[in-house]
């Protein structure tokens, strides 16, 4: 008989999802490990919507996870269906203000927030071959990015994959991903100004749409300014060459409102060429299976235009750790009721979505638009093999 094994969750991701469903499984008394690859691009000049406060209040952690280190964000300017500037403030928001978040120290916080609740927690550390056994447990890799004598494994009774938008887990154990679109960014970051202290800086986030896509600024916690450009692959953004009618310099200098924000940050970090990042809508055909569940962009990515990101994965991270534990006192209604709470999130997500991109009707016959007019419903896409 094999031994009982050393966790009751294993939980694959340490970012918002796997920290949210970490904290809520070992507030339950479940016996924890969550592992942090710590792979993937930096993410930075991400902000989080002020809703976000009272996940992390339901978590315990808003305090230490909010306390410095971020800027807050005062609402957003739009020049969205027209140039001209709409202002979203957050003066009217019943939650207050939301932060431009320092997204590293963030993760961090929450990963430590989840080791002091009790929780193992190990950094830098990749969950690999998930392998169900014959009793119903898992068997699992575990790769620390320093281990030079290869690898440990452990065992759990259920996996978490909160591994973002890769999902690796979920697929091998069968799920199947469907993405809604090819959305990807093109950011790059301007250098830090100093601050004037008689000249406060707009704390406000800029979308600014163009022909073939969205323009995003926002300024970060270092001084430094975030510069995104929305757009999908096939469309002709030369990212090559920082110059020419169609690249992402010249782009830039033809907007109206993100140029007059990127130039007092000097424009020599613009003629570096932008870094890529997926940012495509996608989700599962399914968020548990025997023995696993999937939260955060492991089970359902959205474009980063709803700036749900963040909240969705700390909402579907708690949701999961909540409906695991359930699971395992032998509630089989837990996940299926956790599945539905992911579908209605996925839906208010698309609606808004249609919603927003139907605003802007000024350039209806290019392809980025068209596409997002006519997108097809939440329950169709493409599959990725
Ligand atoms: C360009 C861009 C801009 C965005 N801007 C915003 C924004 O302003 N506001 C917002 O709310 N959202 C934004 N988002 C979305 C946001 O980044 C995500 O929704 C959010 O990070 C999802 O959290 P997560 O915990 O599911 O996954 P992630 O944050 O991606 O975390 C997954 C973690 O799992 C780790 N991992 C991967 N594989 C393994 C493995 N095998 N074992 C162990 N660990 C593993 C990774 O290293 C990573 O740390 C943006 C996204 C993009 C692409």
């Amino acid at each position: 008989m094999n031994p009982a094994p050393a966790y009751d969750v294993v939980v694959a991701g340490g970012g918002p999802a796997g920290c949210a469903a970490a904290l809520a499984l070992v507030r339950a008394g479940r016996r924890v490990l969550l592992a942090d690859a710590g792979t993937g691009p930096p993410k930075v000049g991400e902000a989080l919507v002020s809703a976000g406060r009272l996940l992390l209040a339901d978590l315990g952690v808003d305090r230490p996870v909010l306390a410095t280190g971020h800027l807050p964000c005062h609402g957003t300017l739009s020049a969205w269906g027209s140039s001209q500037l709409q202002s979203v403030d957050s003066l009217h928001d019943p939650y207050g203000h939301g932060w431009h978040l320092d997204r590293p120290l963030f993760d961090r916080r929450l990963r430590a927030a989840a080791r002091a609740a009790g929780a193992d927690v190990a950094e830098r550390t990749a969950v690999r071959r998930p392998d169900r056994q014959p009793d119903g447990t898992w068997r699992i890799v575990l790769r620390g990015s320093a281990d030079r004598d290869g690898a440990r494994t452990v065992g759990c009774r259920w996996l978490v994959d909160a591994t973002g938008r890769g999902a690796a887990l979920a697929m091998r154990a069968g799920a199947r991903r469907t993405t809604g679109d090819r959305l990807t960014a093109h950011h790059l970051l301007l250098d830090p100004v100093p601050q004037d202290p008689q000249d406060a800086p707009d704390g406000r986030s800029l979308v600014e749409s163009d022909r073939d896509g969205w323009w995003y600024t926002a300024p970060l916690p270092s001084r430094q300014r975030l510069i995104a450009y929305f757009t999908d692959p096939d469309l002709p953004l030369a990212t090559a060459h920082t110059q020419g009618d169609e690249g992402f310099l010249d782009r830039l200098l033809a907007t109206r409102h993100v140029s007059r924000r990127a130039r007092p940050h000097g424009l020599t970090a613009l003629l570096r060429p932008p870094r890529r990042a997926p940012a495509h809508t996608a989700h599962l055909d399914r968020v548990h299976g025997d023995g696993w569940t999937a939260a955060g962009d492991a089970a359902a990515a959205f474009d980063p235009l709803s700036s749900q990101g963040i909240l969705t994965a700390l909402y579907t991270g708690l949701s999961a750790g909540e409906a695991v534990d359930a699971r395992l006192r032998g509630d089989r209604a837990a996940l299926p009721g956790y599945a539905t709470k992911v579908a209605l999130a996925r839906v208010a997500y698309q609606d808004g979505h249609r919603a927003v991109h139907a605003q802007e009707t000024r350039w209806a016959d290019r392809p980025f638009w068209a596409r997002r007019h006519h997108t097809p419903h939440p329950t169709k896409g493409n599959h990725t093999p």
